[in-house]
């Protein structure tokens, strides 16, 4: 096998959680490009659904969009079903839902607390377990999931601390899947991006330049098609001795 069919995934099939818009709509891009079949899912389905269309029609691959909630376990049930019905197969989840919001520690309500954490890590710990349930049964299965730089700084000059707190809590239950999981030939992994351009993160807004920007070693923020390889390749055999690693892609913001 030569080195570049390693990150092949040609007859896999992919979930991407959150998968229509931003990080995730490059993920599943560059997932399908590879070769895999993907489904995703956020709890907008019409726009899941748009996504898919055009994404099978930017690549001949299947894709099928649908409404998933990653809180709620039945719609990721569900979602993993979808993706057996419409390929025989599930093998790789990318766990890209997410959810941030601005606000100083002292006014953060326990509502918007609870949904943060409900979707960075509660979602993402019951839709890793239902991955992980179907890969036993079929000999294995990787998850990539999607942490953040916030999980090793404390942004500014805004504050978010149920974000950032939520980012930690993900890349250390990366690392305990991993280890846990390496017997039943599941892997676990994630990217920690730094700043990239989506509606999550309004990067050029100008509050935001002296911190987000001028501070980082290359001057610049990333796209998500530059988040997207490194999502392939942890998804694929060309990272098959690679678990529990964390991989930061930062454009150096955190060497500082
Ligand atoms: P966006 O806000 O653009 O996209 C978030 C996606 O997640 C949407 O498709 C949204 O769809 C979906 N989503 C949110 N809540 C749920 C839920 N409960 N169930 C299912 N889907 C959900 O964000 P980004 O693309 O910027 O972020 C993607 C990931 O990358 C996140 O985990 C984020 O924390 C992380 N990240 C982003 C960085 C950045 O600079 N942009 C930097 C580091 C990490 P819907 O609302 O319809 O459900």
């Amino acid at each position: 096998m030569g080195v570049l069919d390693k990150f092949s995934l040609g007859g896999r099939t992919a979930l991407v959680t959150g998968g229509y818009r931003g990080l995730g709509r490059a993920f599943a891009a560059g997932l399908a490009e590879a070769g895999a079949d993907v489904v995703i899912g956020a709890r907008d389905a019409v726009a899941s659904q748009r996504a898919a269309e055009a994404l099978a029609e930017e690549t001949g691959r299947t894709v099928v969009g649908v409404g998933l909630d990653v809180n709620d376990r039945e719609s990721g049930r569900a979602a993993i079903q979808a993706a057996l019905d419409a390929t025989g197969r599930f093998d790789i989840l990318v766990n890209n839902a997410g959810a941030c919001v601005h606000r100083p520690a002292l006014d953060v309500p326990d509502d918007e607390w609870d949904s943060v954490f409900a979707t960075n890590v509660d979602g993402l710990w019951k839709l890793s377990q239902e991955a992980a349930r179907h890969f036993t049964t079929v000999g294995g299965g990787t998850i990539v999931n999607i942490g953040s730089i916030s999980a090793h700084i404390v942004n500014r000059p805004q504050w978010q601390p149920a974000y950032n707190a939520s980012k930690a809590a993900v890349h250390q239950l990366t690392k305990s899947l991993a280890a846990e999981w390496a017997p039943l030939n599941i892997r676990v992994n994630a990217v920690a991006p730094g700043y990239v351009k989506t509606e999550m993160a309004p990067v050029d807004e100008p509050q935001f330049k002296a911190r987000w920007i001028d501070d980082a070693p290359m001057q610049r923020y990333a796209v998500p098609e530059e988040i997207a390889p490194t999502v392939v390749f942890l998804a694929s055999p060309a990272s098959s001795f690679m678990t529990g690693s964390v991989v930061v892609i930062d454009g150096g913001y955190t060497l500082h």
